[in-house]
């Protein structure tokens, strides 16, 4: 019973996240002005009925009821990626505010990676964001110590690759100085190797081994190793 209720509140956070991520990322929009949603490409004010999350892309087939203009698949993997980890997620966590970290942290790296992927640039909001779930995460799981140790590691190594290899862009730096919070060495270790991995393994698919035309934003990779990492700690 309690998942139908966390899926639900996940799909309507999924739903702020994709607002956070086109105000965040559109000249002259701030999270409170317009107070009201807007179609990107018309500009007409949408009703509750456009605003409902996962339904109304199925009902409008994906498009705007006004202009008719493609909305984004993002907006719906947002919404169902949310609402999948936070229904699950309720079922094998038991402590409230564990749980809630868990969520935080997962939103803000979902909200972080579509950002990238569609703009290359990541907001310093998400990053505060990150950090606040990911210390509150480090205080219920172990202690702040073991999670500072971890974040400082993983700051520093990440600042070298960024200073000496081009590639990785600084947003991925403080992306993992704030998950390190969350991890111990271990776990970060893990975390990068995953990340790493999956990120070859996409170049070698996606590109053939060629060199892509374009930067591949890398907080995607980063973040499902830092999930990776984080779930391991839940189990000790
Ligand atoms: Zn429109």
């Amino acid at each position: 019973m309690w998942y139908i209720l966390a899926f639900v509140f996940g799909a309507i956070i999924g739903s702020f996240l994709n607002a956070v991520i086109y105000r965040l990322s559109a000249e002259g929009l701030t999270l409170w002005d317009p107070p009201y949603s807007i179609c990107p490409v018309c500009k007409h004010r949408l009703s509750w009925k456009d605003n409902i999350p996962l339904l109304s892309y199925i009902i409008l087939k994906g498009k705007c009821r006004y202009c008719g203009a493609k909305i984004p698949i993002r907006y719906f993997l947002v919404e169902l990626f949310n609402a999948s980890f936070y229904a699950i997620t309720i079922i094998f966590i038991k402590d409230f505010v564990l749980l809630i970290s868990l969520w935080g942290i997962f939103s803000s790296l979902l909200a972080i990676s579509f950002m990238d992927i569609e703009t290359f640039s990541i907001h310093d909001s998400l990053i505060i964001s990150l950090l606040i779930f990911s210390l509150l995460f480090s205080y219920k799981i172990h202690n702040l110590f073991y999670g500072s140790i971890a974040a400082l590691a993983g700051f520093l190594l990440f600042i070298v690759l960024y200073k000496f290899k081009k590639g990785l862009g600084f947003g991925d730096v403080l992306l993992i100085g704030a998950a390190g919070f969350s991890m111990d060495m271990v776990k970060l270790n893990i975390a990068i190797l995953v990340a790493a991995v999956i990120g070859i393994i996409y170049s070698l698919v996606a590109f053939k081994g060629y060199k892509p035309k374009k930067a591949i934003p890398f907080t995607p990779f980063l973040s499902v190793g830092i999930m990776v990492g984080i779930i391991l700690m839940l189990r000790r």
